[in-house]
């Protein structure tokens, strides 16, 4: 039998844990979120269209984007994370 380590933000395997771990840190985590003021948001509706995200990995490498929205059906976090086969 041979172990696989699985990186826990991608899903992919490796031989060692090491790769693992190194696969894992060059993934960013969401370290500031802001609905983007003015336009954003239209009249009467409770979402912004567009979010300002910044994302931070383990070597201290940064990047930011602009999110625009897009509909889930259920806003249960879990539900959705079900419905896009994620596994945790
Ligand atoms: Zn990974």
């Amino acid at each position: 039998m041979k172990t696989q380590f699985i990186c826990e933000k991608c899903g992919k395997t490796y031989a060692t844990a090491e790769d693992a771990k190194e696969c894992e840190a060059n993934h960013g985590v969401l370290i500031e979120a802001h609905p983007m003021p003015g336009a954003s948001y239209h009249h009467g509706f409770v979402y912004p269209e567009l979010v300002y995200a910044r994302f931070r990995n383990e070597k201290g490498e940064e990047t930011a984007a602009e999110y625009k929205f897009f509909s889930r059906k259920d806003n249960d976090f879990s539900v959705v994370k079900k419905e896009r086969g994620c596994n945790e």
